[in-house]
């Protein structure tokens, strides 16, 4: 059930990716870039590690942006 809730929130933010133009592009750092992937937005997945009911969401979201940014970087 867990695993699920972190899947549901990884391909939400998915979405963001799906919205852009080109779809994938190696080049171009999504951090930033998408409105899920904001520095107000990855805040608020933080604050959502708070609360217990959220927390497995927000690592989901969390271990997204960190995928992302490794392809910034790299
Ligand atoms: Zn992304």
């Amino acid at each position: 059930m867990q695993v699920y809730l972190i899947l549901i929130a990884t391909m939400l933010v998915d979405l963001d990716h799906l919205l852009a133009t080109p779809v994938f592009d190696p080049n171009r750092c999504s951090i930033n870039f998408h409105p899920l992937h904001s520095y107000d937005a990855i805040g608020c997945y933080f604050i959502l590690l708070i609360p217990k009911k959220s927390r497995i969401l927000a690592i989901g979201l969390l271990i997204h942006i960190i995928a992302d940014s490794i392809d910034c970087y790299l």
